[in-house]
């Protein structure tokens, strides 16, 4: 044994991904994913401090957050600020602590929620939300058809995806939320308003056409947002198909695929065949344990706006990302400076819903003007609380706007007549 791939080691060792990596930030051992390579001295290393772990652990085994820490436990308490670090984080342990005042040991007690010994402060994680990215043509719905097994490239026109589409996919590694965007500008739009909708970005790259334009623009808006990204090479069922190219073309982009030595997770798969694409979802859950990704459900509401548009029967609609919180329906929802009030919510299925927590795209009606994608969208409990919101919006704006005016002012005085 020389070097092993932390996936693997973590897997061998029967940890959780996030448990290994805590473990190499504390050695201060550098990574890049979940695939990077470790030495053999670093996993001699990693089984002592298990070892020693498991030893203090067995000193004290009730480590409930009602019992005195131990040692070990501190630091992971620390590290998890459950409590006296950070403010934000005091807030979510409140109202957590709030949702289990119950008494812990009754049997509906949220255990069944937070398997393991996970404090009870503990954020719960969050589905990932994924966003595909490539070169026109190059399989994008596709793929996205295939995971959701069903056919809406057929019956889209043209076969260019006409609208933002998101949905959720029950995978065999959990529930993984998928974005479908025309080419990649819903993604930088919603960036641009300095909103952050995808966790992971996917870039698809045709094998039989290897990395054009579009590929360069998507892998450039991935790094430029601090994504995760995973490279799918789709359509290797062709006889035309050319993997190897697709990988030395990336390594010309300083995106080194593993097998040459890199950290760039690349995924041969077939839209048409299914082939690699379970691989793929595998990869997408690794590289969503390593982000560690936790929201809320019952913090304050956080969304945002996938888009939104006029339905001729419906009214208006917008699909909402909810991103903390759950939203129900009678809720109203501040947009910028106008509000709605929440009539009805249906899945990505189409199914109506009544409530809808982190990780799930939601289509809303009742907004009273079309949002925007990439807007933030605010809840309120009442109407009143809604206006107030907004009038304090429209404040801030007149505020702004009279500054702008005054600096013009001042410099037209100090230029003289
Ligand atoms: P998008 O523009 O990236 O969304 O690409 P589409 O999903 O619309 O696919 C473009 C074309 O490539 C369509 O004709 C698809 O049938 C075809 N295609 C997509 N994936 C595959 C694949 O894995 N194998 C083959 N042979 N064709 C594919
Ligand atoms: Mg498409």
């Amino acid at each position: 044994m020389s070097k092993v791939r932390i996936y693997t080691l973590a897997k061998d060792l029967g940890l959780e991904n996030a448990k290994l990596l805590e473990i190499l930030d504390g050695l201060g051992v550098a990574y890049k994913s979940v695939s990077s390579t470790i030495e053999e001295d670093t996993v001699v290393l990693i089984k002592e401090i298990l070892a020693e772990e498991g030893a203090a652990e067995a000193q004290a085994p009730a480590a409930t957050p009602e019992t005195q820490p131990t040692a070990a436990a501190e630091k992971d308490t620390a590290e998890k600020a459950t409590g006296q670090t950070n403010t934000a984080q005091q807030d979510r342990a409140e109202a957590k602590t709030e949702q289990t005042s119950e008494p812990a040991s009754t049997s509906e007690a949220p255990a069944a929620a937070t398997p393991a010994a996970a404090p009870a402060q503990d954020i719960p994680h969050r589905a990932p939300v994924v966003t595909i990215m490539g070169h026109v043509d190059h399989g994008k719905t596709s793929l996205l058809d295939y995971i959701r097994k069903t056919k809406v490239a057929a019956k889209e026109a043209g076969g260019i995806t006409q609208h933002v589409g998101a949905f959720e996919a029950q995978t065999s590694k959990g529930k993984i939320v998928f974005i479908d965007t025309p080419g990649h500008e819903a993604f930088t739009t919603i960036r641009a308003r300095g909103a952050n909708v995808a966790d992971i970005a996917i870039i698809v790259i045709a094998a039989d056409d290897s990395l054009m334009p579009q590929t360069r623009e998507a892998i450039a808006h991935a790094q430029a947002a601090k994504v995760p990204m995973l490279v799918a090479i789709n359509k290797v069922d062709l006889p035309q198909a050319d993997p190897e190219r697709v990988k030395t073309d990336l390594t010309q982009l300083n995106l080194v695929p593993e097998e040459y030595g890199g950290d760039v997770i690349v995924v041969p798969v077939s839209a048409r065949t299914g082939e690699g694409v379970e691989d793929l979802l595998e990869y997408i859950s690794l590289t969503a344990e390593l982000e560690d990704l936790r929201a809320d459900p019952k913090g304050e509401f956080a969304g945002v706006v996938i888009e939104g548009k006029v339905d001729r029967q419906a009214g208006v609609l917008a699909t909402v990302m909810v991103q903390e919180g759950t939203l129900h329906v009678g809720d109203f929802l501040v947009v910028g400076e106008s509000y709605g009030k929440i009539k009805a919510m249906t899945d990505s299925n189409g199914g109506r819903i009544k409530d809808a927590g982190p990780s799930t795209p939601v289509q809303v009606l009742g907004f009273s003007e079309v949002p925007s994608s990439g807007e933030k969208v605010q809840a309120a409990k009442n109407e009143h609380a809604a206006r107030e919101i907004i009038a304090a919006r429209a404040q801030d704006r007149r505020d702004a706007e009279n500054a702008r005016t005054q600096r013009r002012l001042t410099l037209e005085e100090m230029m003289g007549p």
